[in-house]
């Protein structure tokens, strides 16, 4: 545990899509949301959600490698299948 010298007034996440650090207001925040058919991830813009959350960039790139490496169940460490259809509201259209 390293303080890495972050100045207080400045709070960074990682991304779990490209693995960058970012301020955290440039990040969406997720949360996983238990459900009958599985977990729904979803977009906690306000962080206001309770339990764990993830970061990730409002960007469809950013997404894409996040499904690609399984980011989400180990970030939010829920298993199973994940419903992220909520969250290309966040990152738009993928084009
Ligand atoms: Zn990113």
């Amino acid at each position: 545990m390293t303080t890495d010298g972050v100045d207080s007034t400045t709070v960074t996440r990682t991304c779990i899509g490209c693995r960058s650090r970012d301020d955290v207001t440039a990040l969406v925040r997720l949360v996983a949301m238990p459900g009958e058919a599985g977990t729904t991830v979803t977009p906690d813009p306000r962080r206001t959600m309770p339990g764990r959350g993830a970061h990730l960039h409002p960007d469809p790139r950013c997404l894409e490698l996040a499904r690609r490496r399984r980011a989400f169940g180990r970030a939010l460490r829920v298993e199973g299948p994940l419903d992220l259809t909520l969250l290309d509201d966040v990152t738009g259209p993928r084009d």
